[in-house]
């Protein structure tokens, strides 16, 4: 399985913790819940970090923004418990509001310096649209504060210096994932994990109701991302390896 030097086809081989940060409960498994759970499996510890409240996911009527936030966050932490991870993180930015703020890149820059990953899976802050499909804004900016956080914050010390305060070192992440990427440069077969990866998604009721629907939008996605490749169900990466 080895494709370069030191690394499989899914990540560096120190089998580090990851950390997923993200802007909506569900992007996570939406996205990279079949590549998650093989880290999962191979041992890495997962933290999940969340940026926003998730408080506009519903078109009910009879829902408020509070009751949703709740629903939400109970529903992503057992879709992470599905996946193999233990620990979720929820920031309280508005849902549908979210902006790639110095406020917001500091609260990332204390996740990854508590955390201390190898790895950071996040959006790819581009924009970036198809024929079919706008990446969410929440997306763009939840990406790029992410990289901001990762690269020069969580490395510089005297950047939030605040941090320091707090016992939180600086910390160097090894790779970054970008996910929903506009340029893929690595593909992980998903097929032993993409049941697992619908079954964890299916958990977020209050967005994908009975869950069928949502099941074949996951397959679907997971064959179109691996045709390229061969493969039956992928998802679909640029990786950036930082030298350093
Ligand atoms: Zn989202």
């Amino acid at each position: 399985m080895a494709t370069e030097q030191g690394a499989t086809e899914y990540g560096v081989t120190g089998g580090g913790p990851v950390l997923a940060l993200f802007a909506h409960p569900d992007d996570t498994e939406f996205v990279c819940g079949g590549t998650l759970a093989l880290w999962a499996e191979a041992g890495r510890q997962l933290v999940f970090g969340f940026c926003t409240d998730g408080s506009k996911g519903s078109a009910d009527a009879a829902m408020t923004s509070a009751r949703l936030v709740t629903m939400r966050q109970e529903e992503q932490r057992a879709a992470a418990r599905a996946l193999g991870c233990n620990e979720c993180v929820f920031l309280p930015y508005e849902d549908a509001m979210l902006e790639p703020t110095l406020a917001l890149r500091r609260d990332l820059t204390r996740l990854i310096r508590r955390y201390t990953p190898e790895i950071v899976v996040c959006f790819d802050p581009a924009v970036y649209y198809t024929d079919g499909y706008i990446q969410h804004p929440d997306h763009r900016a939840s990406g790029e504060a992410a990289l901001a956080a990762v690269y020069p914050a969580a490395r510089d010390r005297l950047t939030f210096s605040e941090l320091l305060a707090e016992g939180l070192e600086p910390h160097n992440t090894r790779e970054v994932w970008l996910t929903s990427p506009a340029q893929p440069n690595r593909w992980v077969d998903i097929g032993a994990t993409l049941d697992r990866k619908i079954a964890a998604m299916q958990l977020h009721t209050s967005q994908t109701g009975d869950g069928a629907r949502v099941a074949t939008i996951l397959r679907a996605r997971a064959a179109q991302e691996g045709a390229a490749q061969g493969l039956a169900a992928a998802e679909s990466f640029h990786v950036i390896t930082f030298a350093f």
